[in-house]
C-alpha cells in the first residue's frame, strides 16, 4: 500500500520504491522521537506545477536540525532539488503534499547521539486534498479547546519542527476527534491561546485581526507568515499578542493556518458559535487571496511560488 499517487521516495541519495523505503527497528528516532520533517504542499497553477515557499520549508528544516544538533548531510539547496525531483519522478504535477524527513537511525542505542550518529534523509510525496476537509474550507469547522497543553518553552523547542512534538499533538487532535470536534486548540502553560495541534490559530474582534506570538509556544508557520503578509498588503494589520481563551468564544471571526489546512474558518469553539456561526468576511477576503495566489488573482509578488520546471523534469527522467 502507498498513498495517494507516490510510487518512489527519495531515501538517502537514491529514488527506491515506496515500499522499500523501510527503517530498522531499532531506529533511534522510533524509540525517542529524534526526527526533523516538513510538510510542503505544490500547487498546479495558470503557469504550471508550484511548490509553495520551498525554500522557506527546507530553511525550516534546517532550522530544527540545527536546534537538535542534527547533522542533515545535505545543503538546502540540494534537498529543495529532490523535492522537485520526487514531484517529477511521481509524476504528481496536478497538486502533491511533500513530506522531507531527517532522523537519527540506526546507531548506538544510548539516548545522546555520538557525533557519528547515522541520520537519514528522506523525501516523499502524495495526493493529500483539504485537510479538515472541502467542506470545512467553505462551512468552517467545530472545534474544542484541549484539556492538554501545549509544551512550556524550557522543554521541547516549539519552533523545531521535531517529531517527538507531535505526542503533544496526537494528544490533542484525538481528544478532539474522541468528543466529535474536527480540531483542538490547545492553551500555552500561561493559560493563553497556543495552536491548534497542526495549526496556527487568528482571532477577529471589531476589525481587529490577532494571532499568538511566537513566545506563545507555537510553531512558527508558514502560512500564519503569509495570511500576515497578504493582509499587510490589503492594508489590514495582524497584531501578535497574548489571547485569553474566553476571546475566541467572544470572536467575530476565527480561522486556522497551515500547510494541510491551508486558511480554515472555525464556525464554533466548545460548542459556542463564533459570530454569524459560518465563514465571515475577514476569513473570505483572506482565504481568497491566499488561494488566489494558486489560481494566478493574487499576484506572487514575494516569488512563493517555486516552480517545478522543464530542467527538472529533464534531470529526473535521465533525458
Ligand atoms: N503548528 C503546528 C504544530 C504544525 O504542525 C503546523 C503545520 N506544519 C503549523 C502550526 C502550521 O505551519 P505551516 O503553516 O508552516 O504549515
Amino acid at each position: 500500500m502507498s498513498f495517494a499517487g507516490a510510487k518512489l521516495i527519495w531515501m538517502n541519495g537514491q529514488m527506491v520504491p515506496w515500499e522499500k523505503a523501510t527503517v530498522h527497528v531499532m531506529a533511534h528516532a522510533l524509540h525517542y522521537g529524534s526526527s526533523v520533517f516538513e510538510g510542503i504542499r505544490g500547487y498546479k497553477t495558470p503557469d504550471g506545477m508550484k511548490i509553495f515557499r520551498l525554500t522557506d520549508h527546507m530553511q525550516r528544516f534546517m532550522d530544527s536540525a540545527t536546534i537538535y544538533r542534527m547533522p542533515v548531510g545535505y545543503e538546502r539547496d540540494d534537498l529543495i532539488q529532490v523535492c522537485k525531483d520526487v514531484i517529477v519522478a511521481n509524476n504528481l504535477m496536478n497538486g502533491a503534499y511533500i513530506r522531507p524527513i531527517a532522523f537519527r537511525g540506526y546507531g548506538d542505542p544510548g539516548l545522546a547521539p555520538k557525533a557519528d550518529h547515522p541520520v537519514d534523509v528522506a523525501v516523499a510525496a502524495w495526493e493529500w486534498g483539504a485537510y479538515l476537509g472541502a467542506e470545512g474550507l467553505e462551512q468552517g469547522v467545530d472545534v474544542c479547546i484541549s484539556s492538554w497543553q501545549r509544551v512550556a518553552p524550557n522543554t521541547i523547542p516549539a519552533m523545531a519542527k521535531a517529531g517527538g512534538n507531535y505526542l503533544s499533538g496526537q494528544l490533542i487532535s484525538t481528544e478532539a476527534k474522541r468528543l466529535g470536534f474536527a480540531e483542538g486548540i490547545a492553551l500555552s502553560t500561561d493559560g493563553t491561546i497556543s495552536e491548534g495541534a497542526g495549526e496556527n490559530v487568528f482571532v477577529i474582534k471589531d476589525g481587529r485581526i490577532m494571532t499568538p506570538p511566537a513566545t506563545s509556544s507555537i510553531l512558527t508557520g508558514l502560512t500564519r507568515d503569509t495570511v500576515i503578509k497578504l493582509a499587510a498588503r490589503m492594508g489590514m494589520t495582524v497584531v501578535e499578542r497574548a489571547i485569553p481563551r474566553e476571546a475566541l468564544y467572544l470572536a467575530d471571526e476565527i480561522f486556522f493556518t497551515g500547510t494541510a489546512a491551508e486558511v480554515t474558518p472555525v464556525r464554533s469553539v466548545d460548542r459556542i458559535e463564533i459570530g454569524p456561526g459560518h465563514r465571515g468576511p475577514v476569513t473570505k477576503q483572506l482565504q481568497d487571496a491566499f488561494f488566489g495566489l494558486f489560481s494566478g488573482e493574487t499576484e506572487d509578488s514575494d516569488g512563493w511560488l517555486e516552480s517545478v520546471d522543464r530542467d527538472t523534469v529533464a534531470a529526473a527522467s535521465g533525458a
